[in-house]
């Protein structure tokens, strides 16, 4: 559906009249007052126009054959739209339940004819006032949403994030039947470089760190969470156990590579991954995501026990040497238990 942001879709509205002078002389008003106008001869027909191109705004008739102004008021308000939809019902009735009746049916606001040409402009820019401020609360709110899920240091996904995320994550892989692979990992030693370049240069080293994981991994596929401190998840949607084993030994590579600037000195750090995955095929039950974390976890502790800056996963020794053509020493073995 087409939708035009900002001022400009505020100028877009639709001109609801079966009198065709009526409607010719509205049109005629609006148009010249800078407005781009859409027009329709009943509800029925204007409905179908919105939902071919929405209009922030609708001026409708009240008295009109198939569908009447009130009842395309109700089903505009019945329906999810781009944004809000502005509506002034405009009518010759003009009793205080009528101007009730129409307000209650979801109208704005509501003009007697013959309407007064500046008069239904000023109402319109009401309206257009209105509809710019829900513009702005909307685009707040998901700023809101988006701070609320990231993580302020890295700006990758937080905790809340991937505690939601997830169990959402583990489920679509159950039902399209396909692997999900998990990596946990976590700086080497990093306790060293904020006690040797301050907490600082810490956060420097964290931020570039989450970054290079960023931008190695499949856009709007994989995500990567931070999971606390210096640790961070990554989730890998349609990867199975040796695509989990060629990413973590690809991230591994690569950090250890960076180098990164620091105000007194370039630094490089390492880091060591554990790994978890799950085909939902070979499975009864899946894994929870606590399940899943676990045992990353567990292989996160043998890589750091086994001398830090390798890979750790469920990998019997044929498998490694199929998915990759690295050395054993970046790998932590372990037989599947
Ligand atoms: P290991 O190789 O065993 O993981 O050693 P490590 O030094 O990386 O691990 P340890 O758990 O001993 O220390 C982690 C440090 O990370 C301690 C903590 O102060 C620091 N840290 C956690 N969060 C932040 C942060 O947001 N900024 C900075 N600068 N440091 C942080
Ligand atoms: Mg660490
Ligand atoms: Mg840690």
């Amino acid at each position: 559906m087409p939708y035009l942001a900002g001022t400009e879709t505020a100028l877009f509205i639709l001109v609801v009249d079966d009198h065709p002078a009526a409607r010719q002389l509205l049109e005629m008003y609006l148009q010249k007052a800078g407005y781009r106008v859409l027009a329709a001869s009943n509800g029925r027909d204007a409905l179908e126009t919105l939902r071919r191109h929405f209009c922030p705004l609708v001026l409708t008739d009240w008295v009109m054959p198939e569908m009447d102004g009130l009842a395309l008021c109700r089903a505009i308000r019945q329906e999810s739209w781009p944004g809000y939809v502005y509506i002034i019902l405009l009518t010759a009735r003009d009793s205080r339940e009528d101007i009730v009746g129409g307000l209650e049916a979801g109208a704005d606001d509501y003009l007697t004819k013959p309407v007064n040409p500046a008069e239904l402009l000023a109402r319109l820019k009401t309206g257009r006032r209105i509809l710019e401020l829900e513009n702005t609360l909307k685009q707040r709110n998901e700023e809101i949403i988006r701070l609320s899920v990231t993580d302020p240091l890295t700006g990758v996904y937080n905790r809340r994030y991937l505690n939601d995320t997830l169990p959402a994550e583990i489920r679509r892989a159950c039902r399209y039947g396909r692997p999900l692979g998990l990596i946990l990992c976590d700086l080497d030693h990093f306790k060293r470089i904020n006690d040797t370049y301050g907490h600082n240069a810490g956060d420097l080293v964290l931020r570039e760190f989450a970054a290079g994981l960023r931008s190695a991994i499949r856009e709007g596929i994989d995500w990567l969470a931070r999971f606390g401190g210096e640790e961070f998840v990554l989730v890998l949607p349609e990867t199975d156990l040796a695509g989990s084993v060629a990413t973590a030994e690809r991230l591994r590579c690569l950090s250890a590579e960076r180098v990164i600037r620091l105000p007194t000195a370039d630094v490089t750090i390492t880091a060591s991954f554990g790994i978890s995955w799950f085909n939902p095929d070979a499975l009864e039950n899946p894994p929870t995501p606590e399940a899943l974390l676990d045992e990353a976890d567990r292989y996160l502790y043998q890589a750091k026990k086994a001398g830090r800056n390798r890979v750790a996963g469920p990998l019997p020794m044929a498998e490694i040497a199929a998915c990759l053509a690295i050395g054993p020493h970046a790998l932590q073995i372990n037989r599947q238990k």
